[in-house]
Parts: C-alpha cells; structure tokens; sequence
C-alpha cells in the first residue's frame, strides 16, 4: 500500500504542475480578446465607411447621368429654335429650353453637395483603412507574443500528460479513478497526509474508530467533511 501511496502522490505532484500549466493557457485567452475586440471594432469602422463611399458613389453617378441627358435636351431644344416658324412655337420652345435650364443647374448644385460629401467619406474610409493597419502593426508583436507562450505552455503540457501517463499506471485503476474524480472537481490538491487525528486539508478530527479501520486498510480514504483523499504520512 505504501507503494501505491507513493505512486498516488507522484501523480499528484504531476497533476499540480499540469493544473498550473493549464491556468496559465487560460489566461492566454482573454489578452487575445482584447486584441481581437479592438482589431474587430477597427474593421467594422471600415466597413462602414466602405457602406457610405460606395451608396454616395451610386448617387453621384445617377446624377451624372440625369445631367448628360438633361443637357442633351436643351441641345435639342436649342437645335428646334432654329426650325420655329412661329411666335407661339418660339415662346414654346423657349420656356421648354428654361425649364430644363433649370433642372440642370439644381442637378448640378445637388452634385457639388455630393462631390462634397463622397470627399468627407472618402477621407474616413482612408482614415479607418490606415488605422487599421496600424492597429494590425501595433498588435503583431503582443500576437506573437501570446503565440509563443502558447507554444512553449503546450510543450510543457505535453511532457507533463506523458509522464503523468507513465506514472499512473503504478496506481490501480479504482484508487485513481476516486482520486481522478475528486481532483477533477477541485483542481488542487487531492490527496492530503492526516495531520495529527484531523484531515490535512480541513481540520476536522477523524473519529478514532475510522482512523483505526484506516490504518488496518493501509490507510487511504475520503475525508467525510471536505471530500479529499487523506492518509497516513509516515
Ligand atoms: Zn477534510
């Protein structure tokens, strides 16, 4: 039992070392976030911007095209000037020529507006495009950073889950199947040396007739308040 009871507690030591290690990975997480949330909040800023460019560019070429064919019109007015035989048809044509004169100077003024505005929007555009370069710039190296630590951390985890393999297998299966379970739910240490009549991890005396069947069991067993393995150190 002795045996068994050192196998346990080389577990142990492995898994305390795993649980680090594993700690560690977690809290390589929430760095990533950050990073991911700020880059995320860039581009979304981007394509915004991409959304306003591209609708006012659609504007300002329904525009254009309203105003080549406004003005194609007044051509073919004027060109009817010269055919009319009458007053009346003069006057006709005239008002004709002034009205789309005028559709044209309000298209004309509503495009100056537009050009404006595709300028401003143009501008952001390439505002947020540039900051999000520089946000992918400045957070390469944090990136890279995390990476390698990440690497490292998963290296480390690997010796350890091997050894922790190979030492298990000193262990018999029920004994590390409770001790597994146990472990689990804590993820601290299980297995706790009975400290004078109490439990190691809790302080809670054990009742003198369950330390008696724990010795003559060769000593492992659940603690009744706190729920760790405990047993006798020599
Ligand atoms: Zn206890």
């Amino acid at each position: 039992m002795q045996q068994e009871l050192a196998a346990l507690l080389a577990v142990q030591a492995d898994d305390l070392e795993i649980h680090v290690i594993e700690d560690k990975l977690a809290a390589l997480q929430p760095r990533l976030k950050e990073l991911d949330v700020k880059r995320a909040r860039i581009a979304a800023e981007v394509e915004r911007a991409q959304v306003t460019v591209t609708a006012e560019e659609k504007k300002q070429a329904f525009l254009r095209e309203k105003i080549t064919e406004h003005k194609g019109l007044i051509e073919r007015n004027q060109a009817q000037m010269d055919a009319v035989k009458t007053m009346r048809q003069a006057t006709a044509a005239v008002a004709q020529m002034e009205e789309a004169k005028r559709i044209v100077a309000t298209e004309e003024s509503e495009l100056v507006a537009i050009n404006r505005r595709l300028d401003e929007a143009r501008g952001a555009l390439h505002a947020s495009q540039a900051s999000l370069e520089a946000c992918a710039t400045e957070q390469a190296e944090a990136r890279a950073e995390v990476a390698s630590q990440q690497a490292s951390l998963d290296g480390e985890l690997a010796v350890c889950r091997t050894k922790r393999d190979e030492l298990a297998k000193h262990v018999a299966a029920p004994l590390l199947s409770k001790y597994d379970r146990i472990r689990l739910r804590r993820r601290a240490q299980t297995a706790w040396p009975v400290n004078g009549a109490a439990c190691g991890a809790c302080d809670t005396a054990i009742p003198m007739q369950r330390r008696n069947q724990m010795s003559s069991a060769g000593g492992i067993d659940v603690c009744e308040a706190c729920g760790v393995l405990m047993y006798f150190a020599d």
